[in-house]
């Protein structure tokens, strides 16, 4: 019997995932919240691992997977993975790249949207404040006058563009790994420094793998080079925007909202200042966060094929067949 391993976030019947490898494979979910919540057994004889985002998968725990062939991440982002330490280990490490383009695409634009309308503002003006009023005396503006920049131009960035000019904006992205032509291809601008962008963008968004590259590409200079009163929204990674700089951005309206699906640390810390100062409702911060925590992922369909496509790359790989989607 081999042993499939689901250390983290699965609590119900791995139904999808018994379907697809059937007779002689045995599922363990564990839920774990931490490496020592796992027996070590059950790290050293699980032949495959579907691994969510909670866990960190490092030096020393791949060290403990002796009878692992192959990691999948059960989502695209990689980034908990040494795949460095899993290819010394002779294990292969594949992601999930194509199961939720369109969801997070869309979840960007529902941030944006819906800070660009006010939706939260009104909302709680509605129930909070009993008041029935569309005058809350923070701006809309029309999405056709606004500049949209889109850091990353993968499938996510792509996906968004695609859906940006469905409401007339100007779009204009940065990513200097895609190929020369491809601004053509998508008829919007392109950025050549990333400058060039923040300069002139209303609303910014996120969609850059995090890497020691993007890691707090959001710092101190970058938000110093932002149009006043920009827009940021960040479906990637909490950690390519340093949280502190945000709010001092913030405080001098550098940057004027913020929709945020992914943070630094998860679940959220709510006594960072920005979250305290959305507790306690203060008057300066009114309307101009959304918070949602880290779902730009999910709806009932990418949700089956993100687990149904980790599977297949799985036992792909068990079978003996060439991964999919091999990233180390
Ligand atoms: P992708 O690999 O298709 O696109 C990423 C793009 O970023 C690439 O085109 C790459 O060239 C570009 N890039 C890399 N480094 C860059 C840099 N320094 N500056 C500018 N561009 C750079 O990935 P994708 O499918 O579009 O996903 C993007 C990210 O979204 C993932 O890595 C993941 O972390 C995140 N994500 C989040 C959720 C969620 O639920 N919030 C779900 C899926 C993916």
């Amino acid at each position: 019997m081999k042993i499939i391993l689901i250390p983290d976030r699965l609590d119900e019947k791995p139904e999808i995932e018994e379907n697809i490898f059937g007779e002689g494979f045995k599922i363990i979910t564990a839920n774990a919240k931490k490496v020592t919540d796992i027996d070590i057994n059950v790290w050293q004889n699980a032949e495959a691992i579907l691994a969510w985002h909670d866990l960190v998968y490092d030096q020393s725990l791949i060290s403990k997977l002796t009878k692992c062939k192959v990691i999948v991440r059960v989502g695209v982002g990689f980034d908990n993975v040494d795949l460095d330490a899993a290819k010394k280990a002779e294990i292969i490490v594949s992601n999930v790249p194509d199961y939720g383009t369109e969801d997070v695409a869309n979840h960007a634009i529902s941030l944006m949207l819906g800070l660009n309308r006010q939706l939260n503002n009104y909302h709680d003006s509605v129930f909070k404040s009993k008041k029935w009023d569309w005058n809350l005396g923070i701006g809309s503006r029309r999405l056709n006058n606004l500049t949209l920049g889109v850091i990353g131009c993968g499938r996510i960035g792509t996906a968004l563009i695609q859906r940006a000019k469905a409401f007339g904006m100007k779009i204009i992205f940065y990513d200097p790994y895609i190929s020369r032509g491809f601004e053509k291809s998508l008829q919007v601008l392109r950025a050549m420094e990333l400058k060039d962008l923040t300069e002139i963008s209303d609303i910014i968004s996120f969609h850059v793998p995090l890497n020691p590259e993007t890691r707090l590409m959001a710092d101190d200079s970058f938000f110093s080079s932002l149009k006043k009163g920009c827009t940021i929204i960040n479906t990637a990674r909490g950690e390519v925007i340093d949280l502190d700089c945000l709010y001092e951005a913030m405080k001098t309206n550098r940057v004027s909202k913020i929709g945020l699906d992914v943070l630094e640390e998860e679940p959220i810390n709510l006594n960072h200042p920005i979250f305290k100062s959305v507790i306690n409702s203060e008057e300066w911060i009114r309307g101009r966060v959304i918070i949602t925590p880290h779902c730009a992922f999910y709806c009932n369909e990418s949700y089956i094929e993100m687990r149904d496509k980790a599977a297949h790359e799985a036992k792909r790989v068990l079978n003996g067949d060439p991964p999919l989607n091999r990233v180390n």
